[in-house]
């Protein structure tokens, strides 16, 4: 590359920038929110994982571990690693090993960036974002409708309601493998339509298959052996235990039993929060039960159940259903005309501060040797910022210790003169009148 070539971002990997950032800001203080209520916890995991961590955990034939994966060999001493490309896998190593299940269960949340080497579109990035939930040391089925009212009651709190829950049960193991060898013998009758991918996959790991998006393999895959047939008693009553406490607070579901999921590591109930806004990559979230999963990263068994939301497609949607946003804007926009009085108006505006009020400081652009540019175009700049009041520290109130505020939205020009000692009684009175 020349010297002064433009230095770009990688495809598919977005800067968050304001105003938009503002939109994910309210996203996950709301998140965070509603976290607190259903008392789950925040975890914090390393961007960086052990590959292992992410072969044994999610499995080897995964569009994930198989093609999605950033993986590199660190130059120092030569360990494969990972930039994670889900959450799961780092909050079971986590967990496992700070012992974090000694005294029983752990509700965790985390929210952070996510990393796939995908076609970039629409809905699918190559740097995401995901919330996600796990439940962790708890086998009952009242925790697998707990999480995924956790996920519904977000939708109403985001005014989200064009999603559909879509259910199915995968079972255990044992019933697991009576239907994978029911779906080679009906895959082994139907290798006319698969392709590559399909017939690479039908005897590794055929249920992988049924998760296909080629469209010229749907009636296929959607007449093959459903794996709800092999379901015994206590799987059938684990998916109906869920099922009632849905239904006792209203939220709607179908089953699907072609739902698999793109990891391994899911047993009995999965599901996925699904809408029509957004096209193909209608998918908005997605978990299930992962009972052996925290064994398979070496700790002691133990079962859990979670999910995973794409933070860009739920913005995506807000943003098609018009959702309206609220923009930060400073309380007051201090005006200067003379920069003279720098050092006071500093001192009024971090009392201000301290008082709860935000304030924005006039700047003169470009470091000019003008002083702080002409009263009009301040004022300009404060109209601009969306404050509610200007506060001008003109020459003439500031010999007589005062400053005047005047209001630029709701009865616009009104102004009045408040003492520089008593500033922290407007603050006061901007508070109340919020
Ligand atoms: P898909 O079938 O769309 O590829 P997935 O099954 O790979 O999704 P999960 O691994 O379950 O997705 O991740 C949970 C959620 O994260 C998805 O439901 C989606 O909302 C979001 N997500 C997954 N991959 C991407 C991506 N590349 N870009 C943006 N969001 C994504
Ligand atoms: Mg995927």
């Amino acid at each position: 590359m020349a010297k002064n070539d433009k230095l770009t971002a990688i495809k598919g990997m977005n800067d968050i920038l304001p105003p938009d950032s503002a939109r994910w800001e309210w996203f996950e203080d709301k998140v965070r929110n509603l976290m607190g209520r259903f008392a789950y916890r925040n975890i914090r995991t390393p961007i960086v994982e052990p590959t292992a961590l992410f072969v044994r955990g999610l499995g080897e034939v995964t569009d994930i571990v198989e093609k999605e994966m950033y993986s590199f060999e660190d130059k120092l001493n030569g360990e494969h690693l990972t930039i994670r490309p889900e959450g799961t896998a780092g909050v079971v190593r986590a967990v496992v090993e700070n012992n974090l299940l000694y005294d029983g269960g752990k509700r965790l949340f985390y929210i952070g960036p996510m990393f796939r080497h995908e076609r970039p579109q629409r809905g699918r990035y190559r740097q995401f974002h995901q919330v996600g939930v796990e439940a962790m040391g708890f086998a009952g089925p009242e925790l697998d409708a707990e999480v995924i009212l956790l996920a519904a009651q977000l939708w109403k709190e985001l005014g989200i309601d064009d999603v559909r829950l879509e259910l199915n049960s995968l079972g255990q193991p044992d019933e697991r493998k009576a239907h994978r060898e029911a779906l080679i013998a009906y895959f082994e009758q139907h290798t006319d339509v698969m392709d590559e991918e399909g017939k690479r996959r039908m005897y590794s790991n055929p249920l992988r298959v049924l998760d296909t998006k080629n469209p010229a393999m749907q009636d296929m895959v959607n007449a093959a052996p459903k794996l709800m047939e092999y379901l015994g008693d206590a799987s059938k009553a684990h998916l109906k235990a869920v099922q009632d406490i849905l239904d006792a607070n209203g939220v709607a579901w179908t089953l699907n039993p072609r739902l698999v999921r793109g990891m391994d590591y899911y047993n009995l109930t999965v599901f996925e929060f699904i809408t029509d806004k957004l096209g193909s990559q209608g998918t908005i979230c997605g978990g299930g039960r992962y009972d052996y999963l925290i064994e398979q990263v070496g700790g002691k068994p133990a079962p859990a159940v979670g999910w995973g939301m794409g933070i860009e497609r739920v913005l995506e949607v807000l943003k098609e259903i018009g959702a309206e946003i609220p923009q930060p804007a400073a309380d007051a926009y201090i005006i200067i005309p003379d920069a003279s009085a720098l050092p006071l108006v500093f001192k009024t505006a971090q009392q201000l501060r301290s008082a709860g009020v935000a304030v924005q400081m006039h700047a003169a652009a470009g470091g000019s040797a003008e002083g702080m540019g002409s009263m009009k175009s301040q004022f300009k700049k404060a109209d601009a910022s969306g404050a509610r009041y200007a506060l001008i520290f003109g020459a003439d109130e500031l010999a007589e210790g005062k400053v005047t505020i005047k209001s630029l939205r709701d009865g616009e020009g009104q102004q009045q003169q408040q003492s520089l000692a008593e500033v922290a009684q407007w603050a006061d009175s901007l508070k109340s009148a919020a």
